[in-house]
Protein backbone atom coordinates (compact mmCIF):
# COMPACT_ATOMS: atom_id res chain seq x y z
CA UNK A 1 0.00 0.00 0.00
CA UNK A 2 1.67 3.70 -1.42
CA UNK A 3 1.28 6.15 1.74
CA UNK A 4 2.81 9.47 1.37
CA UNK A 5 2.75 12.62 3.17
CA UNK A 6 3.28 16.68 2.92
CA UNK A 7 4.68 17.53 6.23
CA UNK A 8 4.98 21.17 6.27
CA UNK A 9 5.64 22.92 9.65
CA UNK A 10 3.83 25.61 9.77
CA UNK A 11 5.95 28.78 10.17
CA UNK A 12 5.37 30.92 6.99
CA UNK A 13 3.10 31.24 4.18
CA UNK A 14 3.12 27.88 2.23
CA UNK A 15 5.81 28.21 -0.35
CA UNK A 16 5.65 27.19 -3.95
CA UNK A 17 8.33 24.67 -3.42
CA UNK A 18 6.03 22.95 -0.66
CA UNK A 19 3.18 23.48 -2.58
CA UNK A 20 5.20 21.26 -5.44
CA UNK A 21 6.26 18.51 -3.22
CA UNK A 22 2.89 18.18 -2.04
CA UNK A 23 1.64 18.13 -5.47
CA UNK A 24 4.37 15.50 -6.29
CA UNK A 25 3.05 13.63 -3.15
CA UNK A 26 -0.09 13.45 -4.40
CA UNK A 27 0.38 12.62 -7.95
CA UNK A 28 2.40 9.84 -6.89
CA UNK A 29 -0.26 8.64 -4.17
CA UNK A 30 -3.12 9.26 -7.02
CA UNK A 31 -1.34 7.19 -9.98
CA UNK A 32 -1.07 3.93 -7.30
CA UNK A 33 -4.47 4.22 -5.41
CA UNK A 34 -2.60 5.04 -2.92
CA UNK A 35 -2.95 7.55 0.22
CA UNK A 36 -1.99 10.84 0.80
CA UNK A 37 -1.45 12.00 4.63
CA UNK A 38 -1.36 15.77 5.58
CA UNK A 39 1.13 15.96 8.68
CA UNK A 40 1.60 19.46 10.30
CA UNK A 41 4.97 19.57 11.92
CA UNK A 42 4.87 22.16 14.51
CA UNK A 43 7.15 21.10 16.67
CA UNK A 44 8.31 24.57 16.69
CA UNK A 45 6.22 25.97 19.18
CA UNK A 46 6.98 29.65 19.10
CA UNK A 47 7.32 30.02 15.23
CA UNK A 48 4.35 27.88 14.40
CA UNK A 49 0.96 29.86 14.03
CA UNK A 50 -2.60 28.67 13.52
CA UNK A 51 -2.99 31.02 10.72
CA UNK A 52 0.13 29.79 8.75
CA UNK A 53 -1.65 26.07 9.11
CA UNK A 54 -5.14 27.46 7.57
CA UNK A 55 -2.64 29.27 4.66
CA UNK A 56 -1.31 25.72 4.21
CA UNK A 57 -4.78 23.71 4.29
CA UNK A 58 -6.05 26.45 2.34
CA UNK A 59 -2.94 26.47 -0.32
CA UNK A 60 -3.61 22.85 -0.69
CA UNK A 61 -7.56 22.97 -1.15
CA UNK A 62 -7.04 25.62 -3.73
CA UNK A 63 -4.56 23.62 -5.83
CA UNK A 64 -7.23 20.61 -5.55
CA UNK A 65 -4.94 18.69 -3.86
CA UNK A 66 -7.57 17.09 -1.49
CA UNK A 67 -5.84 14.51 1.50
CA UNK A 68 -7.18 11.73 2.59
CA UNK A 69 -6.00 11.35 6.15
CA UNK A 70 -4.99 14.87 7.94
CA UNK A 71 -6.61 17.80 9.90
CA UNK A 72 -9.87 18.12 9.03
CA UNK A 73 -12.23 21.26 8.50
CA UNK A 74 -12.72 22.17 12.25
CA UNK A 75 -9.60 22.18 14.97
CA UNK A 76 -9.21 19.11 16.60
CA UNK A 77 -11.23 16.84 14.18
CA UNK A 78 -8.84 14.45 12.10
CA UNK A 79 -9.78 12.49 9.09
CA UNK A 80 -7.91 9.12 9.05
CA UNK A 81 -6.59 6.64 11.59
CA UNK A 82 -3.18 7.27 12.44
CA UNK A 83 -3.84 10.79 14.05
CA UNK A 84 -3.79 13.31 15.54
CA UNK A 85 -1.64 14.69 12.61
CA UNK A 86 -0.57 17.48 14.24
CA UNK A 87 2.72 16.72 15.92
CA UNK A 88 1.74 19.09 18.81
CA UNK A 89 -0.16 16.46 19.83
CA UNK A 90 1.55 13.65 19.73
CA UNK A 91 3.28 14.02 22.69
CA UNK A 92 2.24 10.70 24.54
CA UNK A 93 3.10 8.49 21.34
CA UNK A 94 6.66 10.66 21.51
CA UNK A 95 6.83 9.51 24.59
CA UNK A 96 7.02 5.84 24.32
CA UNK A 97 9.96 6.15 21.86
CA UNK A 98 12.20 8.47 23.77
CA UNK A 99 11.59 6.32 26.12
CA UNK A 100 12.20 3.30 24.57
CA UNK A 101 15.66 4.40 22.93
CA UNK A 102 16.56 5.72 26.19
CA UNK A 103 15.94 2.26 28.24
CA UNK A 104 18.12 0.77 25.15
CA UNK A 105 20.88 3.62 25.68
CA UNK A 106 20.78 4.57 21.48
CA UNK A 107 19.50 7.76 23.29
CA UNK A 108 21.03 9.55 26.50
CA UNK A 109 20.54 12.80 28.32
CA UNK A 110 23.25 15.58 27.72
CA UNK A 111 23.97 17.73 30.45
CA UNK A 112 26.87 19.62 28.85
CA UNK A 113 26.99 22.98 28.81
CA UNK A 114 27.49 25.23 26.42
CA UNK A 115 30.81 26.01 27.38
CA UNK A 116 31.67 22.18 27.33
CA UNK A 117 30.34 21.94 23.64
CA UNK A 118 32.57 25.12 22.49
CA UNK A 119 35.83 23.80 23.87
CA UNK A 120 34.96 20.31 22.58
CA UNK A 121 34.86 21.89 19.02
CA UNK A 122 37.44 24.66 19.35
CA UNK A 123 39.95 20.79 20.21
CA UNK A 124 37.89 19.16 17.18
CA UNK A 125 38.83 22.06 14.37
CA UNK A 126 42.58 22.40 15.40
CA UNK A 127 43.02 18.56 15.58
CA UNK A 128 41.53 19.49 11.57
CA UNK A 129 38.26 16.91 12.58
CA UNK A 130 34.64 17.41 11.96
CA UNK A 131 33.10 19.32 14.98
CA UNK A 132 30.67 17.51 16.53
CA UNK A 133 29.69 16.74 19.81
CA UNK A 134 30.59 13.31 21.38
CA UNK A 135 28.35 12.32 24.48
CA UNK A 136 30.22 9.45 25.89
CA UNK A 137 32.13 11.62 28.56
CA UNK A 138 29.97 11.50 31.67
CA UNK A 139 28.02 15.08 32.09
CA UNK A 140 26.73 15.46 35.43
CA UNK A 141 22.88 16.07 36.06
CA UNK A 142 21.39 19.60 35.62
CA UNK A 143 18.63 21.73 34.73
CA UNK A 144 18.08 21.56 31.36
CA UNK A 145 19.72 18.87 29.62
CA UNK A 146 18.43 17.26 26.28
CA UNK A 147 18.33 13.98 24.95
CA UNK A 148 21.25 13.12 22.60
CA UNK A 149 21.09 10.04 20.06
CA UNK A 150 24.38 7.76 20.76
CA UNK A 151 25.32 7.53 17.39
CA UNK A 152 27.15 4.17 16.79
CA UNK A 153 29.12 5.71 13.81
CA UNK A 154 29.57 3.40 10.21
CA UNK A 155 28.36 4.21 6.94
CA UNK A 156 25.55 4.99 6.16
CA UNK A 157 23.94 4.20 2.54
CA UNK A 158 20.26 4.68 1.07
CA UNK A 159 18.97 4.59 -2.38
CA UNK A 160 17.06 7.78 -3.00
CA UNK A 161 14.69 7.01 -5.93
CA UNK A 162 15.60 10.24 -7.79
CA UNK A 163 19.44 10.67 -7.26
CA UNK A 164 20.29 7.15 -6.56
CA UNK A 165 23.15 5.71 -4.44
CA UNK A 166 23.49 8.04 -1.63
CA UNK A 167 26.29 7.01 1.16
CA UNK A 168 26.96 9.22 4.21
CA UNK A 169 29.92 8.82 7.32
CA UNK A 170 27.78 8.88 10.40
CA UNK A 171 30.96 9.59 12.84
CA UNK A 172 30.94 12.95 11.08
CA UNK A 173 27.48 13.69 12.67
CA UNK A 174 28.18 13.15 16.43
CA UNK A 175 25.57 12.29 19.02
CA UNK A 176 23.26 14.54 17.83
CA UNK A 177 20.51 16.21 19.96
CA UNK A 178 16.89 14.30 19.25
CA UNK A 179 14.66 15.54 22.15
CA UNK A 180 14.18 18.39 24.29
CA UNK A 181 12.13 16.12 27.20
CA UNK A 182 10.74 13.19 27.08
CA UNK A 183 8.00 14.52 25.18
CA UNK A 184 8.98 16.69 22.90
CA UNK A 185 10.93 15.19 20.03
CA UNK A 186 12.69 17.55 17.48
CA UNK A 187 12.07 17.32 13.96
CA UNK A 188 14.56 14.23 13.35
CA UNK A 189 12.91 12.09 15.34
CA UNK A 190 9.07 13.33 15.53
CA UNK A 191 9.85 12.53 11.46
CA UNK A 192 11.05 9.01 12.23
CA UNK A 193 8.03 8.49 14.65
CA UNK A 194 5.23 9.42 12.60
CA UNK A 195 6.70 8.26 9.47
CA UNK A 196 6.51 4.78 10.58
CA UNK A 197 3.32 4.92 13.15
CA UNK A 198 1.18 6.36 10.14
CA UNK A 199 2.56 3.90 7.85
CA UNK A 200 4.38 6.22 5.22
CA UNK A 201 5.32 4.26 2.09
CA UNK A 202 7.21 7.01 0.54
CA UNK A 203 9.03 10.20 1.84
CA UNK A 204 9.18 12.27 -1.20
CA UNK A 205 10.49 15.64 -0.22
CA UNK A 206 13.16 19.02 -1.09
CA UNK A 207 16.60 18.36 -1.30
CA UNK A 208 17.25 20.06 1.57
CA UNK A 209 16.28 16.83 3.73
CA UNK A 210 18.93 15.05 1.97
CA UNK A 211 21.16 15.60 4.75
CA UNK A 212 18.64 14.51 7.69
CA UNK A 213 18.07 11.46 6.05
CA UNK A 214 21.38 9.83 7.57
CA UNK A 215 20.16 10.74 10.68
CA UNK A 216 16.43 9.17 10.58
CA UNK A 217 17.62 6.24 9.18
CA UNK A 218 19.74 5.71 12.17
CA UNK A 219 16.96 6.15 14.45
CA UNK A 220 15.04 3.89 12.72
CA UNK A 221 17.81 1.28 13.07
CA UNK A 222 18.09 2.24 16.42
CA UNK A 223 14.39 1.39 17.21
CA UNK A 224 14.41 -1.98 14.91
CA UNK A 225 11.99 -0.10 12.20
CA UNK A 226 11.86 0.05 8.69
CA UNK A 227 12.62 2.83 7.02
CA UNK A 228 10.05 4.02 4.14
CA UNK A 229 11.66 4.72 0.62
CA UNK A 230 13.19 7.97 0.34
CA UNK A 231 12.80 10.52 -3.04
CA UNK A 232 14.51 13.88 -2.96
CA UNK A 233 13.12 16.33 -4.98
CA UNK A 234 15.67 19.22 -6.67
CA UNK A 235 15.37 22.96 -5.66
CA UNK A 236 13.22 25.24 -7.13
CA UNK A 237 15.42 27.89 -9.01
CA UNK A 238 15.10 31.34 -10.28
CA UNK A 239 16.72 32.08 -13.87
CA UNK A 240 19.81 32.66 -12.43
CA UNK A 241 19.96 29.16 -10.80
CA UNK A 242 20.06 30.07 -7.40
CA UNK A 243 17.52 29.01 -4.98
CA UNK A 244 13.87 30.68 -5.69
CA UNK A 245 14.00 33.34 -2.82
CA UNK A 246 11.54 36.98 -2.81
CA UNK A 247 15.12 38.51 -5.00
CA UNK A 248 12.91 36.27 -7.80
CA UNK A 249 9.39 37.60 -7.42
CA UNK A 250 6.48 36.06 -5.35
CA UNK A 251 7.60 33.02 -3.25
CA UNK A 252 4.14 32.02 -1.49
CA UNK A 253 1.70 30.51 -3.05
CA UNK A 254 -0.83 32.47 -2.61
CA UNK A 255 0.75 35.55 -4.19
CA UNK A 256 0.05 33.74 -7.11
CA UNK A 257 -3.39 33.63 -6.51
CA UNK A 258 -3.68 37.22 -5.63
CA UNK A 259 -2.03 37.84 -8.96
CA UNK A 260 -4.22 36.35 -10.82
CA UNK A 261 -3.06 32.84 -11.87
CA UNK A 262 -5.43 29.90 -11.80
CA UNK A 263 -4.85 26.86 -9.68
CA UNK A 264 -5.39 24.70 -13.01
CA UNK A 265 -2.64 26.98 -14.07
CA UNK A 266 -0.51 26.59 -11.36
CA UNK A 267 -1.02 22.03 -10.61
CA UNK A 268 0.12 22.18 -14.45
CA UNK A 269 3.43 24.43 -14.09
CA UNK A 270 3.93 23.14 -10.98
CA UNK A 271 3.27 18.91 -12.22
CA UNK A 272 5.78 19.52 -15.41
CA UNK A 273 8.41 21.92 -13.09
CA UNK A 274 11.81 19.94 -13.15
CA UNK A 275 10.30 17.07 -15.11
CA UNK A 276 12.20 15.86 -18.24
CA UNK A 277 9.72 16.97 -21.20
CA UNK A 278 7.68 14.25 -22.71
CA UNK A 279 6.74 15.28 -25.96
CA UNK A 280 5.81 18.75 -26.99
CA UNK A 281 2.88 19.46 -25.29
CA UNK A 282 2.71 20.92 -21.73
CA UNK A 283 -1.01 21.87 -21.57
CA UNK A 284 -1.98 18.81 -19.57
CA UNK A 285 -5.48 17.45 -18.22
CA UNK A 286 -5.27 16.28 -14.88
CA UNK A 287 -6.02 12.56 -15.55
CA UNK A 288 -2.57 12.83 -18.46
CA UNK A 289 -0.57 14.56 -15.70
CA UNK A 290 -1.53 11.79 -13.07
CA UNK A 291 -1.59 8.73 -15.64
CA UNK A 292 2.32 10.22 -16.45
CA UNK A 293 3.63 10.86 -13.90
CA UNK A 294 7.13 9.08 -12.66
CA UNK A 295 9.86 9.94 -10.30
CA UNK A 296 11.99 8.42 -12.67
CA UNK A 297 11.11 11.77 -14.84
CA UNK A 298 12.37 14.09 -12.12
CA UNK A 299 15.63 15.52 -13.27
CA UNK A 300 17.99 15.06 -10.77
CA UNK A 301 19.38 19.13 -11.30
CA UNK A 302 17.55 22.18 -10.29
CA UNK A 303 14.42 22.85 -11.50
CA UNK A 304 13.97 26.54 -12.90
CA UNK A 305 10.88 28.68 -12.06
CA UNK A 306 10.41 30.45 -15.50
CA UNK A 307 7.65 32.92 -14.75
CA UNK A 308 7.18 33.77 -18.59
CA UNK A 309 6.65 30.01 -18.98
CA UNK A 310 3.84 30.29 -16.10
CA UNK A 311 2.16 33.28 -18.04
CA UNK A 312 2.25 31.84 -20.90
CA UNK A 313 0.08 28.62 -19.39
CA UNK A 314 -1.89 30.69 -17.53
CA UNK A 315 -2.79 33.00 -20.27
CA UNK A 316 -4.02 29.08 -21.88
CA UNK A 317 -5.66 28.25 -19.03
CA UNK A 318 -7.40 31.57 -18.89
CA UNK A 319 -8.49 31.25 -22.44
CA UNK A 320 -10.39 27.89 -21.88
CA UNK A 321 -12.88 29.38 -19.55
CA UNK A 322 -16.02 29.77 -20.46
CA UNK A 323 -16.96 34.03 -20.54
CA UNK A 324 -19.73 33.68 -17.46
CA UNK A 325 -17.00 31.72 -15.28
CA UNK A 326 -14.37 34.51 -16.07
CA UNK A 327 -16.00 36.98 -15.11
CA UNK A 328 -16.57 35.57 -11.94
CA UNK A 329 -13.18 35.24 -11.62
CA UNK A 330 -12.22 38.99 -12.72
CA UNK A 331 -15.03 40.33 -10.64
CA UNK A 332 -12.52 40.54 -7.23
CA UNK A 333 -10.06 41.94 -9.52
CA UNK A 334 -11.83 44.37 -10.78
CA UNK A 335 -13.22 45.04 -7.38
CA UNK A 336 -9.94 45.93 -6.22
CA UNK A 337 -9.07 47.93 -8.61
CA UNK A 338 -11.77 50.37 -8.12
CA UNK A 339 -14.43 49.25 -10.81
CA UNK A 340 -17.36 47.92 -9.26
CA UNK A 341 -20.51 46.22 -11.66
CA UNK A 342 -24.17 46.53 -10.89
CA UNK A 343 -26.04 42.83 -12.19
CA UNK A 344 -27.80 44.49 -15.43
CA UNK A 345 -24.21 45.95 -16.26
CA UNK A 346 -22.72 42.38 -16.90
CA UNK A 347 -23.69 41.92 -20.16
CA UNK A 348 -21.61 45.07 -20.75
CA UNK A 349 -19.31 43.43 -18.71
CA UNK A 350 -19.00 40.26 -20.69
CA UNK A 351 -18.12 42.38 -23.51
CA UNK A 352 -15.19 43.73 -22.34
CA UNK A 353 -13.96 40.04 -20.81
CA UNK A 354 -14.27 38.55 -24.26
CA UNK A 355 -12.51 41.39 -25.38
CA UNK A 356 -9.25 41.06 -23.22
CA UNK A 357 -9.59 37.33 -22.76
CA UNK A 358 -7.35 36.34 -26.11
CA UNK A 359 -4.49 38.85 -24.37
CA UNK A 360 -4.97 37.96 -20.77
CA UNK A 361 -1.88 35.99 -18.69
CA UNK A 362 -3.57 37.17 -15.16
CA UNK A 363 -6.77 37.71 -14.15
CA UNK A 364 -5.30 40.83 -12.97
CA UNK A 365 -4.91 42.10 -16.49
CA UNK A 366 -7.92 42.66 -17.01
CA UNK A 367 -8.43 45.86 -14.58
CA UNK A 368 -5.90 47.73 -17.40
CA UNK A 369 -8.85 46.48 -20.01
CA UNK A 370 -11.16 47.54 -18.53
CA UNK A 371 -9.82 51.06 -17.85
CA UNK A 372 -10.20 51.55 -21.71
CA UNK A 373 -13.58 51.47 -21.59
CA UNK A 374 -14.43 52.99 -17.76
CA UNK A 375 -12.34 55.78 -18.15
CA UNK A 376 -13.97 59.33 -18.69
CA UNK A 377 -10.72 60.79 -20.09
CA UNK A 378 -7.91 59.10 -21.70
CA UNK A 379 -4.35 60.28 -21.14
CA UNK A 380 -1.85 59.80 -23.48
CA UNK A 381 0.63 61.65 -25.79
CA UNK A 382 -1.01 63.11 -29.63
CA UNK A 383 2.31 61.86 -30.80
CA UNK A 384 1.18 58.57 -31.12
CA UNK A 385 -1.88 59.37 -32.65
CA UNK A 386 -0.02 60.17 -36.03
CA UNK A 387 0.56 57.38 -38.28
CA UNK A 388 3.89 56.73 -40.25
CA UNK A 389 4.60 60.01 -42.29
CA UNK A 390 1.23 61.60 -41.69
CA UNK A 391 1.43 65.46 -40.12
CA UNK A 392 -1.12 66.69 -37.58
CA UNK A 393 -3.60 68.24 -39.66
CA UNK A 394 -3.85 65.20 -41.55
CA UNK A 395 -4.46 62.86 -39.01
CA UNK A 396 -7.42 65.38 -37.35
CA UNK A 397 -9.08 65.22 -40.64
CA UNK A 398 -8.81 61.43 -40.53
CA UNK A 399 -10.58 61.26 -37.39
CA UNK A 400 -12.95 64.25 -38.81
CA UNK A 401 -14.28 62.11 -42.01
CA UNK A 402 -14.14 58.83 -39.69
CA UNK A 403 -16.10 61.19 -36.92
CA UNK A 404 -18.40 61.85 -39.79
CA UNK A 405 -19.21 58.68 -41.06
CA UNK A 406 -19.82 57.43 -37.48
CA UNK A 407 -22.65 59.89 -36.57
CA UNK A 408 -24.92 58.82 -39.07
CA UNK A 409 -24.76 55.45 -37.65
CA UNK A 410 -27.99 54.82 -35.24
CA UNK A 411 -26.56 54.38 -31.94
CA UNK A 412 -28.70 50.50 -32.18
CA UNK A 413 -26.77 50.02 -35.18
CA UNK A 414 -23.19 49.95 -33.02
CA UNK A 415 -22.02 46.86 -33.75
CA UNK A 416 -18.69 45.80 -34.60
CA UNK A 417 -20.27 44.22 -38.37
CA UNK A 418 -21.91 47.52 -38.90
CA UNK A 419 -19.12 49.46 -38.04
CA UNK A 420 -16.66 47.45 -40.30
CA UNK A 421 -18.90 47.71 -43.57
CA UNK A 422 -19.08 51.60 -42.68
CA UNK A 423 -15.70 52.42 -41.98
CA UNK A 424 -13.38 49.98 -44.28
CA UNK A 425 -14.78 50.94 -47.63
CA UNK A 426 -13.02 54.71 -46.50
CA UNK A 427 -9.53 53.00 -45.10
CA UNK A 428 -9.30 50.78 -48.40
CA UNK A 429 -10.25 53.61 -50.31
CA UNK A 430 -7.03 56.30 -49.17
CA UNK A 431 -4.30 55.98 -50.92
CA UNK A 432 -0.97 56.70 -49.03
CA UNK A 433 2.28 58.86 -50.19
CA UNK A 434 3.94 55.61 -51.60
CA UNK A 435 0.91 55.48 -53.80
CA UNK A 436 -0.28 52.36 -52.30
CA UNK A 437 -3.45 51.97 -50.27
CA UNK A 438 -2.79 52.98 -46.27
CA UNK A 439 -5.47 51.73 -44.27
CA UNK A 440 -3.65 52.37 -41.14
CA UNK A 441 -4.00 56.40 -42.52
CA UNK A 442 -7.71 55.42 -41.22
CA UNK A 443 -7.20 52.94 -38.71
CA UNK A 444 -3.99 53.68 -36.55
CA UNK A 445 -5.77 57.63 -35.49
CA UNK A 446 -9.00 55.65 -34.84
CA UNK A 447 -7.97 53.08 -32.62
CA UNK A 448 -5.41 55.82 -31.14
CA UNK A 449 -8.32 57.80 -30.31
CA UNK A 450 -10.39 55.27 -28.60
CA UNK A 451 -7.91 54.05 -26.83
CA UNK A 452 -5.13 56.02 -26.19
CA UNK A 453 -2.96 52.82 -26.47
CA UNK A 454 -0.31 52.13 -28.85
CA UNK A 455 -1.27 48.41 -28.46
CA UNK A 456 -4.78 47.72 -27.71
CA UNK A 457 -8.06 45.48 -29.43
CA UNK A 458 -9.49 46.54 -32.58
CA UNK A 459 -11.26 49.81 -33.09
CA UNK A 460 -14.36 48.24 -34.32
CA UNK A 461 -14.54 46.10 -30.96
CA UNK A 462 -14.02 48.71 -28.70
CA UNK A 463 -16.63 51.11 -30.45
CA UNK A 464 -19.00 48.45 -29.97
CA UNK A 465 -18.60 47.91 -26.51
CA UNK A 466 -17.93 51.77 -25.51
CA UNK A 467 -21.05 53.18 -27.66
CA UNK A 468 -21.34 55.92 -30.05
CA UNK A 469 -21.90 59.08 -27.68
CA UNK A 470 -18.24 57.85 -25.71
CA UNK A 471 -16.68 56.77 -29.18
CA UNK A 472 -17.49 59.96 -31.01
CA UNK A 473 -16.52 61.95 -27.76
CA UNK A 474 -13.12 60.72 -28.12
CA UNK A 475 -12.37 60.77 -31.05
CA UNK A 476 -13.35 64.56 -30.53
CA UNK A 477 -10.82 64.28 -27.34
CA UNK A 478 -8.27 63.23 -30.08
CA UNK A 479 -8.71 66.33 -32.62
CA UNK A 480 -8.38 68.36 -30.05
CA UNK A 481 -5.29 67.29 -28.83
CA UNK A 482 -3.87 67.71 -32.58
CA UNK A 483 -4.50 71.37 -32.51
N1 LIG B 1 8.58 19.86 8.17
C1 LIG B 1 9.53 19.73 7.14
C2 LIG B 1 9.50 20.96 6.25
O1 LIG B 1 8.54 21.69 6.27
C3 LIG B 1 9.25 18.54 6.25
C4 LIG B 1 10.15 17.45 6.52
C5 LIG B 1 9.90 16.19 5.78
O2 LIG B 1 9.23 16.17 4.74
O3 LIG B 1 10.43 15.19 6.27
O4 LIG B 1 10.44 21.20 5.55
Amino acid sequence: MIRVRIAPSPTGQMHVGTARTALFNWLFAKKSNGVFVLRIEDTDRERSKPEYEESILKGLNWLGLNWDEGPGEKSGIYKGNYGPYRQSERGEIYGKYIKSLLDSGNALWCYHTNADLESEKTEQIEKNEAPRHICSRNSKPLDGGVIRFQNPGGKIMFSDLIRGDIGFDANLMGDFVIAKDEQTPLYNLAAVIDDWEMKISHVIRGEDHISNTPKQILMFDALKIRPPEYAHLPMILGTDRSKLSKRHGATALFEYKDMGYLPEAMFNFLAILGLSPKGNTEILLKEEIIKEFSLKDVQKSGAIFNIDKLNWMNGEYIRGVPIDKLRKLCLPFLISCGYAFQNAEFEWLDKIIALEQPRMKRLSDICEGAALFMRDKLEYDAELLRWRDMGNEEVAESLNSTSNLLADILEENFTKENLEKIVMPKAEAWVGTNGKIDRGRTLWPLRVALSGLKNSPGPFEIMEILGKEKSLRRLREGMIMLE
